[in-house]
């Protein structure tokens, strides 16, 4: 029976992992894979003591050059990883020119590194549920097994809100600009949302669009004061305002959107649609072991202890303020602290 189970191996959860080895605890990591949130970040910013040019590109593309390697994350999906990869090196071959930030998958790396390093034994295994039983938790997995553990670390983040609009299955609507944003060179797209996701993809479109629409159902956004000022400054981003979509037009593919402005009925024809209206914690597994607030977070201060002994939320998945990969790491090197304490004296 391992000390701690760590579900999710995004931000959070390799945290996690690396704290619970330096604790010398036994724990396992399973994780779907995917790598979390922050892997379809263009770029990241504000992680401290990560940015452009504090390594060489040569360095840095050595790395990007491993990636997808036998060697690296051999139990992530390949194809996944080499698409990642080709758009990542893409990325940074642009920014080096100007000496940018890394893209959130060169950071993902660094951070699954780090905890291999450190021994981590790294599952792809999905988790349908987890079940409380006497002196612990069983996790139950989508290949039919299961594990025994003292603790669990719940770092399984959020997945992107749906519009629940008409049309949002035809071909052409996307959640993840650094995805799909190729795709839609010198096209018109429209982005939905007025958060830092919605801005950050907006920008990150603009470059290579021929436009890209803003919309937001109200007249202020809720993003950073600075990425709204870069938007307003890019001149191929047109704000459309106090706008509701009605529907996305379309047969099979997108083209365009039907809005209501004011009230009023209106159309715009677009090529694309990319949907950043935030995020649905992933809760299913344990929503009925543990305490969840009305928009279906767990309950959790930053210590990470949820209603449930033994058991802790970390990351995106839990109740908190404010979202960043710095935030989500410092909840899961603060969970393994809660957990030692947990185990030490239950
Ligand atoms: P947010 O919840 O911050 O924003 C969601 C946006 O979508 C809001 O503008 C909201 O409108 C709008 N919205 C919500 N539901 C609907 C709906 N049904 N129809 C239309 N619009 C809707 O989500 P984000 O994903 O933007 O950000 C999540 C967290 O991640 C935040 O804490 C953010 O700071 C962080 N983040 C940080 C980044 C960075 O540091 N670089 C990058 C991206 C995210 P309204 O404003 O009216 O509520």
């Amino acid at each position: 029976m391992y000390d701690i189970l760590i579900a999710g191996g995004g931000a959070a959860g390799l945290c996690a992992a690396v704290y619970s080895a330096r604790a010398m605890l036994s724990y396992v990591v399973c994780d779907s894979g995917a790598g979390g949130a922050a892997v379809s970040a263009e770029r990241i910013d504000n992680y401290l003591g990560i940015f452009g040019n504090n390594e060489t590109g040569t360095e840095q593309t050595a790395e990007l050059n491993s990636i997808g390697s036998p060697s690296a994350s051999p139990d992530l999906n390949a194809r996944s990883v080499i698409e990642r990869k080709e758009t990542a090196m893409k990325q940074r071959a642009k920014r080096n020119a100007g000496g940018g930030s890394p893209h959130g998958f060169e950071l993902y790396e660094k951070f699954r590194k780090h905890a291999e390093l450190f021994g981590a034994e790294i599952l792809t295994r999905g988790i349908t549920r987890i079940e409380t039983v006497p002196n612990g938790f069983l996790t139950r997995f989508t290949d039919g097994g299961e594990m025994l553990s003292k603790t669990v670390i719940y770092a399984l983040g959020s997945t992107p809100r749906k519009l629940g609009a008409e049309g949002e299955n035809l071909q052409g609507v996307s959640y993840c600009a650094s995805c799909d944003g190729a795709f839609y060179k010198n096209k018109v797209v429209a982005v939905i949302g007025g958060g830092d996701t919605a801005l950050s993809e907006a920008l990150y479109l603009s470059r290579t669009a021929a436009r890209v629409y803003l919309i937001h159902r109200r007249g202020e956004f809720r993003a950073a004061p600075s990425l709204t000022a870069q938007v307003k400054a890019t001149a191929n981003i047109e704000l459309v305002l106090n706008a509701s979509l009605v529907k996305i037009l379309g047969k099979n593919t997108v083209s365009g959107v039907e809005l209501s402005i004011n009230g009023k009925g209106e159309k715009l024809i677009t090529d694309g649609v990319f949907a950043a209206i935030g995020s649905v914690p992933n809760t299913d597994a344990v929503k009925d072991i543990v305490s969840l607030d009305e928009r279906g977070y767990i309950i959790a201060d930053e210590s990470g202890k949820t209603s449930l002994a033994g058991f802790f939320a970390a990351g995106d998945v839990r109740t908190k303020p404010f979202r960043q990969i710095i935030t989500a790491c410092a909840d899961g090197a603060y969970c393994v602290r809660s957990a030692e304490d947990y185990l030490n004296f239950r």
